[in-house]
């Protein structure tokens, strides 16, 4: 039936019904998804929604993630909204899952109507959230890392790893990773599968070893203290550190003087000083939210000896834009099924006639 024919009064009608039921993306069809778009695809279009999501920054409503802690890990809600659309993210982090078989990161998020509160799509987010991460670290290392570097080291060769390589391939022109992690079996895991890519890979022994000759360093270890991945004598001048792992409270990835020496780029500042790398440091050390580099307000790098730190967290509303990009892709046909998950009495006020109407038919 075309739209076009319908008159308003019907139309009101039947969106209730329709909007009643609501997209679901499972894992299987974001896997479908990302292999229909091809992965490059998906990182560069992300990376754009997050793009143009971060340069209308003060239109969201944000807060710092809401964090319950225990001692084996933590689960987060991330909520943000603009003035039509609300996201929010569940997400776990838990490091010692892997040795019982189950990830660190899994995630699931919704996406509603600000106008009627009704979801527009519920989504698996564990591969999102290594997608959207990727897409905002390489989105940020285009902007921050020296010129024609071609050379990552990846400290830490889990989950997020091969998805943060194939994004600074795909955004950025790196072509050559050097690899280390302390459980080799992530290594070889990783440069298999990386090799396969068709990246140039060297296997490390050391973080040290992997860090020398690299333009860009990304550090993704999970681990719930304050570790030192790097020292301060690793890091060479002129490189741009990509710290995604220190994400918690207590949980840190870089000696606090290669801090000192850094300049230092967040997302939203309010949650990175209690979760970062910054954490480290005194509430009052100057860092640059990176929205204000995109929008020109603020600078990059200024120098080709100096030393760039994005010190990543994750923030909602790279979880809002990732949401906004799978809608978009479900509503161009991307696989989902549709999920009677909202009630939708006849009347909507006779939400208890509906359930005894409903009496007797299995
Ligand atoms: P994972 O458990 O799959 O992989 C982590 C890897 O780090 C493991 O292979 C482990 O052996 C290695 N590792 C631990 N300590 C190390 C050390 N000292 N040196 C070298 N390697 C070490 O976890 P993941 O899903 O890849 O996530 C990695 C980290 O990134 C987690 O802390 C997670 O919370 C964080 N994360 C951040 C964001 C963000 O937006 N910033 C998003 C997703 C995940």
């Amino acid at each position: 039936m075309n739209d076009m024919n319908i008159s308003p009064d019907i139309l009101a009608a039947l969106a209730p019904s329709e909007l009643a039921m609501v997209p679901f993306v499972s894992v299987q069809d974001m896997m479908r998804l990302v292999h229909r778009e091809g992965i490059e695809n998906v990182l560069r279009d992300m990376a754009e929604h997050i793009e143009a999501d971060f340069r209308r920054w003060p239109d969201f409503d944000k807060t710092p993630r809401i964090a319950s802690h225990s001692r084996e890990g933590v689960i987060e809600l991330m909520p943000t909204a603009d003035a039509e659309l609300y996201g929010f993210k569940y997400v776990n982090g838990h490091p010692k899952n892997t040795k019982t078989g189950h990830q660190t990161v899994t995630a699931f998020g919704v996406l509603s109507s600000v106008g009627n509160g009704y979801p527009l799509l519920l989504t698996e987010m564990t591969l999102l959230t290594a997608l959207r991460t990727a897409a905002t670290s390489a989105l940020v290392g285009r902007r921050l890392m020296p010129e024609g570097a071609d050379t990552m080291a990846m400290i830490g060769n889990g989950a997020q790893c091969e998805f943060q390589a194939m994004a600074f391939r795909a955004l950025a022109g790196i072509s050559r990773l050097r690899l280390y992690d302390i459980d080799g079996k992530a290594t070889a895991k990783a440069a298999a599968n990386l090799r396969a890519q068709g990246f140039e890979i060297v296997a490390c022994g050391t973080a040290e070893e992997a860090v020398e000759g690299a333009q860009v360093i990304t550090t993704c270890t999970a681990d719930k203290q304050q570790a030192t991945i790097l020292t301060d004598n690793k890091v060479g001048a002129g490189v741009h550190i990509n710290a995604i792992g220190g994400d918690c409270p207590g949980k840190t990835e870089l000696h606090r003087d290669i801090l000192h020496r850094a300049s230092i780029f967040v997302e939203y500042p309010e949650q990175t000083r209690i979760e970062g790398e910054i954490q480290q440091l005194a509430a009052d050390h100057p860092v640059t939210e990176f929205w204000q580099v995109l929008e020109g307000t603020a600078e990059g790098r200024t120098d080709p000896r100096e030393i760039t730190l994005f010190d990543s967290v994750g923030f909602a509303i790279e979880d809002f834009s990732a949401l906004r990009y799978v809608l978009g892709r479900v509503r161009a046909g991307a696989p989902h099924v549709k999920l009677d998950m909202l009630a939708d009495p006849d009347d909507p006020r006779d939400l208890f006639g509906m359930l005894e109407r409903s009496k007797g038919r299995g």
